[in-house]
């Protein structure tokens, strides 16, 4: 690794790429952050420079691959809500896959430099086998999960026709924040379990509405895996480092391995509040699996940061303003 390497950050003003972004800064490396401000936040982009733009415009991603010395790409910005893409699967290719589609031919154009890859769980679909392993086979249940899984398989076939090296990162449930108060989750609308929770808590926004009590689960509510954020972060770093030092091209997940129930959030987060968090129980979301967790995959040599539930929730709720 050269210390001023160039990393092109695509979505970097969103939640996971801007604390990407911190950790690229921190470990010595240059962000340029190009994101089209969709779902990201001009104020969140502090560790470099940002280009306004949009990953299916072929000629501004040329212009930002002339101006600046690309030596790797994280690619991070998509649309990334499982329910809202159930009912505009249209625009989820769009946003997922054409545009994934036009960053792939930009880069084999520039060079190929090494990629790392936003993929999800969602690729899974209704798993066979918790803890899942990398090598699970993937069968998405929603829109979304099929635009990840179509994005892994582009960037695969580019491997094999040009070259190009990748790191394809499964991610569990994003959560928390940065815990020096830097960033913090920002999605409008906001549809996580987690900030909902707290701002239900904090009296901002109406109770929790639990979707789903009758999951074949041990309280009947949905099992995810949740990851610190700033875990995900450091995990870019490196797969990007790996990348840069020759590795070849790999799959991982990214979840502490640990499953989580709505039930079991809403209690931590009650915690960390100081104050319960008032529910509503409503019925399932459409396109939710019941249980998913990641055989575990730090994707880093130092481990977890954030191992537990409480501590990612703890951080969560400080972001937040609430006692944490
Ligand atoms: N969930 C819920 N109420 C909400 C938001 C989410 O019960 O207001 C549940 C959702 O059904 C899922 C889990 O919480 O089982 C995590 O959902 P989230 O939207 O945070 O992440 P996803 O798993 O969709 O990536």
């Amino acid at each position: 690794m050269n210390e001023s390497d160039v990393i092109l950050v695509t979505g970097g003003a969103g939640f996971i790429g801007s604390h990407a972004c911190k950790a690229l800064a921190a470990a010595g490396f240059r962000p340029v952050v190009f994101d089209n401000l969709s779902m990201g936040h001009r104020h969140a982009v502090k560790w470099g420079p940002l280009v306004v733009g949009d990953v299916g415009d072929a000629e501004a991603l040329r212009r930002v691959f002339g101006d600046y010395s690309i030596a790797g790409v994280l690619h991070f910005a998509a649309s990334a809500y499982v329910g809202e893409s159930v009912g505009v699967p249209l625009r989820y290719y769009r946003n997922n896959v054409a545009t994934t589609m036009t960053l792939l031919e930009v880069m084999v154009e520039a060079g190929v430099p090494p990629l790392v890859f936003s993929s999800s769980c969602a690729t899974y679909g209704t798993p066979t086998e918790v803890p899942i392993p990398v090598s699970h086979e993937q069968r998405p249940i929603n829109p979304y999960g099929w635009t990840k899984l179509m994005g892994e398989q582009m960037i695969r076939d580019a491997g094999h026709a040009h070259g190009l090296r990748s790191v394809i990162l499964r991610y569990f449930n994003a959560a928390g924040a940065d815990p020096d108060g830097d960033l913090c989750e920002e999605h409008d609308p906001e549809t996580h379990l987690i900030p909902l929770a707290i701002d239900a808590a904090l009296g901002r926004r109406p109770p929790l509405r639990i979707f789903g009590t009758d999951y074949p689960t041990p309280d009947g509510t949905c099992i995810r895996d949740y990851i610190h954020v700033s875990d995900l972060a450091d995990a870019h770093v490196a797969a990007l480092r790996e990348l840069l030092g020759g590795g070849a091209s790999r799959i991982r997940n990214l979840g502490t391995g640990r499953g989580h129930s709505v039930r079991e959030v809403v209690e931590a987060v009650g915690r960390a509040a100081g104050m319960p968090v008032p529910t509503e129980i409503h019925p399932r979301r459409a396109g939710d699996p019941a249980e998913l967790a990641a055989v575990s995959d730090s994707g880093t040599p130092s481990g977890f940061r954030f191992p537990d539930l409480q501590g990612i929730v703890d951080t969560a709720v400080r972001s937040r303003g609430g006692k944490g």
